[in-house]
């Protein structure tokens, strides 16, 4: 089958309504809105737009559908999260060809999230039937303590554009593992990936109301009246800090739980003993993976004067080796930017830096023609001031400033209101866990560029958020402790 049929077939198989109580429908006023490809600004599919009529009967569903989900069995959960894994396997190259279409990512990385995004599935099936509680005694003897983990209840899941298919599993799974209810809402420029993804778990068996998918054009139209709504428990977010923290607010009034994955701003420190080689290595994964549209991505990059020349003419040479190119090219490395606004975005940032004396060694502009591509860029001479040492960039663009000695180091790292992930080249051990003693981050790379699993706790500290999401804790966000108490049967 050529390229252009397997898209075709595709887009023709991704359901185009909202999933409100197991039925794909229309939105209630018949209202709709397209999603763009960025790499070429074409048209690629219409989707039913959801108001806030179509977010009520969301949000019926999940209440009504709450008591029997969680009443399941934790094996019943489980299967049904190993089902999706294997059908997000046999889907593999579907799933990797949407995300490639409506988000830009090149195929090769288009198919490395289906594996990623696919884990938690799996991951989570694993943990559903071993979340136990405890039964104990209290000290003084006289009573029995049964202390059991329950579901939230039904919760709002938000998912930003970045990761199409992993933002949505790494919530929608350990939401079924615990028998909560959820809603979801995928990003507007990206929710193609979601609509064939729960398309899955309705073959995988999910029963109805138990995952509603209520995309948009307004995300407001969805989240006001929902978490409005007395009957939701739960909001899990990831996306910008500055939404994060809006939903925080909104969150108090009902006093919901809350997970927040939200922005970064990732140093990326390089010291005098790093082997150079690895580090260059791992700085294009913590920088290129996605385009640099990951909130993981090492945005400054923080190296030891002593090898600053050396490391940056290496990191340099990769750079430009690299090919943009609309990503169902299989020899594209570079995928577009994932609007006109984020490219825009993207090229302010540079010359920001440049009119504050940095140097552009290789790239800097946009790339003419069709798509919002941008060259892969390295800035020297980056000074704090810059708004690419203080802001989260999100392109393909690494700024480099040098430092002279650890304290140095760790004052520049920790010089920033985010703190999700960073990254540490060292040979010497003892160093490298003095960094992560004193960096304030959730995640730290020490040697590597790339370290999200899902069974590893994901998260942020500061204003990087609340929670965490994979791991052993990712299922307890979806639960809450209940402890009843009986009398001893020896008081
Ligand atoms: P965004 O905040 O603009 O949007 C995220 C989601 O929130 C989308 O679904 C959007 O439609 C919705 N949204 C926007 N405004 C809303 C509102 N007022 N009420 C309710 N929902 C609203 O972020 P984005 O541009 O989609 O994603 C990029 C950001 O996400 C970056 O800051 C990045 O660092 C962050 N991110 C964080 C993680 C993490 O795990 N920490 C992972 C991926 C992305």
């Amino acid at each position: 089958m050529s390229i252009h049929d397997k898209v075709s077939a595709v887009l023709e198989a991704t359901p185009k309504g909202l999933l409100i109580n197991g039925e794909w429908r229309d939105a209630s006023d018949g209202g709709t809105f397209d999603v763009e490809n960025p790499a070429t600004g074409e048209i690629l599919a219409t989707l039913a737009s959801a108001t806030e009529e179509d977010s009520h009967a969301a949000m019926d569903a999940a209440a009504n559908a709450q008591e029997s989900w969680a009443r399941t069995s934790t094996r019943e959960r489980s299967e049904i999260l190993r089902r999706a894994f294997d059908l997000v396997q046999e889907h593999k190259e579907d799933l990797a060809l949407l995300m490639t279409l409506e988000m830009g990512k090149p195929l090769k990385e288009a198919r490395g999230e289906v594996v990623y995004g696919g884990e938690f599935l799996r991951w989570f099936s694993e943990e559903a039937v071993r979340h136990y509680g405890r039964y104990a005694s209290t000290p003084e003897g006289n009573l029995k303590m049964f202390v059991s983990h329950k579901p939230v209840g039904p919760c709002l899941l938000i998912t930003p554009w970045n990761f199409p298919l992993a933002m949505a599993t790494r919530k929608v799974a350990p939401a079924v593992a615990a028998g909560c209810t959820m809603i979801l809402k995928p990003a507007r420029l990206t929710p193609l990936t979601s609509q064939l993804f729960a398309k899955l778990m309705i073959e995988a068996g999910i029963p109805a109301g138990v995952l509603n998918v209520v995309s948009s054009k307004s995300a407001s139209n969805v989240s006001d009246p929902i978490m409005a709504d007395p009957r939701l428990r739960k909001v899990s977010f990831t996306g910008s800090t500055p939404v994060g923290k809006q939903l925080m607010k909104t969150a108090t009034d009902h006093v919901l739980r809350t997970s927040m994955e939200l922005g970064g701003n990732g140093p990326f420190i390089v010291f005098e003993d790093a082997d150079l080689d690895k580090a260059v290595e791992g700085a294009m994964a913590a920088k290129m993976r996605n385009m640099g549209e990951a909130c993981t991505a090492a945005n400054r990059f923080l190296v030891h004067e002593s090898v600053a020349e050396e490391f940056s003419q290496k990191f340099a040479a990769k750079l430009k080796a690299l090919k943009p190119g609309n990503g169902l090219d299989e020899d594209s490395t570079v995928g577009p930017m994932v609007e006109k606004k984020a490219l825009d975005s993207v090229n302010e940032f540079v010359q920001d830096a440049l009119e504050k004396g940095a140097s552009a060694v290789v790239g800097g502009k946009p790339v003419d023609g069709p798509g919002y591509f941008f060259e892969p860029t390295l800035l020297t001479g980056v000074s704090e001031e810059c708004r690419v040492f203080q802001e989260e960039i999100f392109g393909p663009v690494a700024p480099m400033t040098t430092f002279t000695d650890e304290d140095d180091a760790v004052r520049l790292a920790n010089m920033t209101e985010y703190g999700l992930a960073s990254y540490v080249f060292t040979e010497d051990i003892s160093r490298a866990l003095r960094i992560g003693e004193r960096i304030e981050y959730g995640l730290l790379g020490l040697n590597v560029g790339v370290i999200s699993n899902a069974a590893a706790p994901f998260g942020g500290v500061k204003e990087s958020g609340v929670g965490r999401e994979g791991g052993a804790e990712g299922i307890a966000e979806y639960t809450t402790v209940q402890y009843m108490g009986m009398p001893s049967p020896w008081a």
